[in-house]
């Protein structure tokens, strides 16, 4: 090969490679799938975000979104597979056990998360197979997993960098700040932003701000209207206008509203964006924002 052709194979390769990111959400939905005619836009499986850089596709969170993740996976080949996990409610980890990696001798899955008090992060995530919830047991998975736990520092995933902060929602939970290819996705998918008798420590609300500063994508907990709000405090969760206050405040770039309340339809959901914009092009935002969609690739950094 001469030097010519030798330089456009690797410009080739790392074109391939890539230094653009995709993300994807694979399912949006908080506590439980809400499937049929009225969420089909927007989507009805539980909680299931992905990163992918070349050949690198982490995944955050196992809710139902995690099946068809799981499907995609198989067809492109044995896996090295990373899930980080922001906690163990069941919207985030119910899709695991139809993971079809899991059955797969040929795959690696390393399994990371926030160890709740003495619990290791392998009985919290492995206990939803037990006999009593499910048919199938732990033992029957083929893959090989490996378990680690993290409730505050960093972690590195290849050439991602990870840092992760403790947020407000009942049991330890995680939000994730994501450094890839020079670009920072925040998903903080269960915060409850004005929520009181979290044990979170003084200065939280500084610590967020700060934590999700510049990101050039914020996927935050939306799932309450104000209104909806003044009955459901101390849920766990925020409203729309405290998820684009934060990100007002961050320098974030663009928002994702994010674990859509079960009984919000499509039509309610863009009246919302629709109302949000308006009223932020009024304050002189420059944040772009949207409800976040099940099954769609938005390239970053392109
Ligand atoms: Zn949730
Ligand atoms: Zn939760």
């Amino acid at each position: 090969m001469d030097s010519v052709s030798r330089a456009e194979s690797l410009a080739a390769t790392s074109v391939d490679l890539g230094s653009a990111v995709t993300v994807r959400c694979w399912g949006t939905r908080g506590s439980i799938p809400s499937p049929g005619p009225t969420t089909v836009r927007y989507g009805g499986n539980t909680t299931c975000f992905e990163v992918r850089h070349g050949r690198q596709r982490l995944i955050f969170d196992a809710g139902t979104g995690v099946r068809p993740l799981g499907n995609d996976l198989v067809e492109k080949g044995p896996n090295a597979i990373h899930i980080f996990l922001t906690h163990f409610h069941w919207d985030h980890i119910q899709g695991f056990p139809f993971f079809a990696p899991l059955y797969d001798p040929e795959d690696k899955i390393k399994v990371v998360g926030p160890k709740q008090r003495d619990i290791d992060v392998q009985n919290l995530f492995a206990g939803q197979m037990g006999p009593i919830y499910f048919p199938v047991p732990f033992s029957v998975v083929a893959a090989e997993m490996d378990f680690e736990h993290l409730n505050e520092g960093t972690f590195e995933a290849g050439d991602v960098m990870l840092d992760v902060m403790r947020v407000r929602h009942p049991s330890f939970v995680l939000g994730y700040r994501i450094q890839v290819a020079g670009l920072t996705i925040c998903f903080i998918p269960d915060n409850e932003m004005d929520g009181k008798g979290y044990e979170v420590g003084q200065g939280w609300e500084k610590r967020i701000t700060d934590f999700v500063g510049d990101a050039d994508l914020l996927i935050h907990d939306s799932m309450y209207t104000e209104e909806e709000y003044r009955s459901r405090a101390g849920w766990g969760h925020s409203t729309f206008e405290q998820s684009v206050r934060l990100a007002e405040e961050g320098g974030v770039k663009r928002l994702l509203l994010f674990h859509h309340d079960p009984m919000r339809s499509d039509d309610e959901l863009d009246g919302i964006v629709s109302r949000l914009r308006d009223e932020s092009l009024a304050r002189g935002s420059a944040l772009e924002l949207e409800a976040a969609a099940e099954g769609v690739d938005l390239s970053l950094g392109e």
